[in-house]
């Protein structure tokens, strides 16, 4: 299980995205930012890899 805190993506907030491959976390991610944190898909593109490096295997 890998897991991505949105803490630690630089968000004042306790969601923890999760899935089984990084590609799951960072669609998980995505959404949550897209749906609770008003980014755009370009934003999210372009924090894509530092969410990337924020991944946790758990
Ligand atoms: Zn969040």
């Amino acid at each position: 299980m890998k897991t991505l805190s949105c803490r630690d993506a630089g968000c004042d907030c306790d969601y923890v995205a999760k899935g089984e491959t990084e590609e799951d976390v960072l669609r998980d991610a995505t959404q949550h930012g897209i749906k609770e944190h008003g980014k755009t898909d370009k934003d999210m593109i372009q924090i894509h890899d530092n969410l990337k490096a924020s991944i946790r295997n758990s």
